[in-house]
């Protein structure tokens, strides 16, 4: 099949590749002529495990193309995927400028029936809006289809290719047909293709965002008790995570969610629901937690430091809002950053990926190191914000070495207790007891 796909970002790309991994001939569009330059001359453009091999592979097969310009892009293909940003607008709803901007220049290059797939996360109501921006000045034949995109960063391509199901929205028996032999290959071991009606599924998107947020803020909020109570939170975890109701994914307390869709997608689910005169009360605790949750080791460092962290040096360990990404979206290490700035403190910081995006974003406010041992030269402390893999086993012995004082705060709980006590560390973590 041919295949457009309009933006290249991490669900543009990811989407483009894994289809022309399957054969199809698919053109990326993006309005980012830096972004697609590189594309076309093979240089990837995110960071994102596995993607690069065969972004590789099907660019010299040639069926993976980029280019600027929309009618090209479009210009054969029967499918036309919508992967564009829907940030947050200033009162938190769902920013639809880019995909009802997209609808319409569609609108008027369109010649022949074309399926259009909105894989951006959009509130319910948008395929109707794209449908009735195309139609201002197509009168033709069409299909809008809601086909929301479930990949995680970081294992994107995986999710992608092995999806856990496909949830495709719309009415249209003709776009079914087109959508159920595009998804075929994805589906083989039997994994569901859930099709239902287009509202429906532009729902389902926020509402499964919304439901892990939920256990995050869940578990943060337990861990911040089981400090109070002298309880252990990891205990806590597996002595709930057993029961199969709830599961033992997505139980890690931590230093709150960040990511480009979480935060966005509660905060538009929220707005949604009191467009339609309802208070979703509990995603109003859930974004409120989380908020402070980013702050959560604040204290107790200032606590450690005489409440005086100025001229405080800290080594912080993670960027990323997550491990196995450079993305750095509503990452809570910034906001710890913001936070030991604003007292006074300098922070040198290591991420394996996300340091370039965090250099263009705040620049020389912190000071980038080569590697994490590098990053602890004549600090004071050590904070670690994301689990990158690396940062689990590390050398301790050098960690002492190089720290002016053996103390650790650890928003996500990387070491065992009873190893730091050994160790001789202050350590500090969340929802745990403080070793000292
Ligand atoms: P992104 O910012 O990484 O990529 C969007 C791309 O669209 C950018 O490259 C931008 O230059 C391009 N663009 C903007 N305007 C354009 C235009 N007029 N024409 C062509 N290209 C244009 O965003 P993303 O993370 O890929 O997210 C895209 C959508 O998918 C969002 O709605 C997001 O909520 C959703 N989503 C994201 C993820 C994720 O993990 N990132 C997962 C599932 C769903």
């Amino acid at each position: 099949m041919k295949i457009a796909v309009v933006g290249t970002g991490y669900v543009g790309l990811v989407t483009g590749t894994c289809f022309a991994e399957t054969g199809n001939d698919v053109t990326c569009v993006d309005i980012d002529s830096n972004k697609i330059t590189k594309l076309k001359s093979g240089e990837i453009t995110i960071y994102e495990p596995g993607l690069e091999k065969i972004f590789l592979r099907n660019l010299k097969e040639n069926r993976l193309h980029f280019t600027t310009d929309l009618a090209e892009g479009i210009k054969d293909a029967a499918i036309i995927f919508l992967a564009l940003p829907t940030p947050p607008g200033e009162d938190g709803s769902a920013d639809l400028k880019y995909i009802l901007g997209v609808a319409g220049e569609l609108g008027k290059l369109l010649t022949d029936y074309k399926v259009i797939i909105d894989k951006s996360t959009v509130p319910v109501g948008t395929a109707e809006r794209v449908r009735a921006a195309v139609a201002a000045t197509y009168k033709g034949e069409f299909d809008v289809v809601s086909n929301p995109e479930f990949l995680r960063e970081g294992v994107a391509v995986d999710d992608f290719m092995k999806p856990d199901r496909v949830v495709i929205g719309t009415n249209s028996e003709r776009a079914r047909k087109v959508m159920g032999d595009l998804y075929a290959p994805f589906v083989r071991q039997g994994n569901p293709v859930i099709f239902m009606d287009e509202r429906s599924a532009e729902l389902t998107k926020y509402a499964a965002n919304s439901f892990l947020a939920v256990k995050i803020s869940f578990m943060n909020e337990i861990a911040r008790l089981c400090e109070k109570l002298g309880a252990d939170v990891d205990m806590v975890r597996k002595g709930i995570g057993s029961d199969e109701r709830i599961g033992k994914r997505f139980l890690f307390p931590g230093i709150g969610y960040g990511g480009s869709c979480f935060p966005k997608d509660v905060q538009a689910l929220v707005r949604s629901s009191s467009e339609v005169n309802y208070e979703f009360e509990i995603l109003n605790a859930v974004m409120k937690v989380n908020e402070e949750q980013k702050l959560h080791l604040i204290p107790g460092i200032k606590k450690y430091f005489n409440n005086n962290l100025t001229g405080k040096k800290f080594a912080l360990w993670g960027l990323a809002f997550k491990p196995n990404t450079d993305d750095i979206r509503e990452a809570p290490a910034l906001y710890m950053i913001d936070a030991l700035i604003k007292e006074g403190a300098i922070i040198t910081a290591f991420d394996p990926e996300g340091m370039k995006n965090v250099k263009a974003s705040i620049g020389d406010t912190i000071t980038y190191a080569e590697n994490q041992y590098e990053a602890l030269e004549d600090a004071d402390a050590l904070i670690i914000a994301t689990e990158w893999n690396e940062f689990r086993t590390p050398d301790f012995s050098k960690i002492a070495a190089k720290l002016k004082n053996k103390a650790i705060f650890d928003g996500r709980n990387l070491f065992d207790l009873a190893a730091l006590r050994d160790l001789g560390f202050h350590y500090e973590s969340v929802g745990r007891a403080i070793v000292n």
